[in-house]
């Protein structure tokens, strides 16, 4: 069965928006939009013009580099908005929740808590690396749980999710919750994508980004993989319009293969960085614990996180603290070689001053 029967009633219900029709070479009476060529016209599709409801150039594209069909996309406006827009379709307010495991991306609460969905939050095993509890998730599931996220490399821990421990979610969830997979960092390990498991697993979905590994986090892309019912939901739920034309270009463009393989070669860099970093920053006495990590960024446990943060600031490096339960921890994100020296020669004076 679907997990479409899982999405809100009214969702279910509604019919994608209407919008005006696009022929190429047409004349265009019946969008109000304006006949004269935009003063800024370096763009391929004329910017007087709407765009075209879903980028289909850009969805087959986006498929063919994740392996799925065009019809298992949907392109949004990065991933963040699709997680906006499965909570939307999937949760109602004040009856659904989401369940998600603690400590991981905090974006899953933000929309819950905007759509008025609650949030089950359940603790990773901090002394095995994060990973994730699978048997506490299951546990902590009841018949109002429409979506589980599970974050793969984890934001902030960088852990990977083993794949037997989705495949027990996946299986032991079946029809009754839709399980996310959110694969923003996935370029930066070795485990391959989830979407090898898609057509076996109707409750499976994927998000996407274009803002980490093939950097083009201003451009704001991504895309929700899954079984293709479930898209065409998403599809009428999401904005007509939601990609505007310079964004599709852009992204259009950076698919070539001359510019992935640019961007292969940057993440080999990073993940070498990672390596290098890592090491030495193991090597500080304040520094009471480093974690693996399969993403473009690591933990740390630091004696007095606050203030190392504040010190590597005012010599102009920004990290990342987070409260609860990781208060005495640093997220570090792995920068450009000449980013990370900065931070090491920052690291190098800290209590020295
Ligand atoms: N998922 C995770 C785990 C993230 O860390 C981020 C961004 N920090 C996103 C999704 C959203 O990324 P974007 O909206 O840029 O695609």
């Amino acid at each position: 069965m679907s997990i479409v029967s899982l999405a809100r009633p009214e969702i279910r219900a509604l019919h994608a928006y209407d919008a005006a029709e696009q022929v190429d070479d047409t004349i265009r009476l019946n969008a109000n939009e304006s006949p004269a060529i935009s003063s800024i016209d370096n763009f391929r599709r004329p910017l007087n013009r709407y765009p075209e409801v879903r980028p289909q150039r850009l969805q087959s594209s986006l498929a063919y580099r994740f392996g799925c069909a065009a019809e298992q996309l949907l392109v949004t406006r990065g991933s963040s908005a699709a997680i906006d827009l499965l909570i939307r379709t999937f949760c109602g307010a004040g009856a659904d929740k989401i369940l998600t495991p603690y400590p991981s991306f905090s974006m899953y609460r933000h929309y819950a808590e905007i759509q008025g969905a609650s949030v089950t939050e359940v603790a990773t095993l901090a002394g095995h690396d994060f990973t994730i509890d699978v048997d506490a998730l299951l546990s902590s599931c009841d018949d109002s749980t429409k979506i589980i996220f599970v974050c793969s490399p984890n934001n902030p821990t960088g852990t990977p999710l083993p794949r037997a421990d989705l495949l027990t979610l996946l299986q032991e969830r079946g029809d009754k919750s839709a399980v996310v997979v959110d694969e923003a960092y996935i370029e930066f390990g070795d485990q391959p994508s989830a979407i090898e498991l898609l057509n076996k697993h109707p409750n499976l979905l994927i998000l996407r980004t274009l803002s980490k590994a093939l950097g083009f986090a201003g451009a704001r892309c991504g895309a929700v993989v899954g079984a293709r019912e479930v898209i065409a939901l998403l599809s009428a739920v999401q904005a007509p319009y939601a990609l505007a034309t310079p964004v599709v270009e852009c992204v259009e463009d950076a698919l070539d293969e001359k510019r992935l393989a640019l961007a292969t070669a940057a993440v080999e860099q990073v993940i070498s960085e990672r390596a290098r970093l890592m090491t030495e920053i193991e090597g500080y006495d304040f520094v009471s614990k480093v974690w693996p990590s399969d993403a473009n960024f690591f933990l740390i446990r630091a004696n007095d996180a606050v203030a190392i943060m504040e010190h590597c600031k005012s010599h102009n490096v920004l990290l990342r603290h987070f409260g609860g339960d990781l208060s005495d921890c640093i997220r570090i994100t792995v920068g450009s070689r000449s980013d990370n020296d900065a931070l090491l020669c920052a690291l190098n004076c800290y209590g020295k001053e």
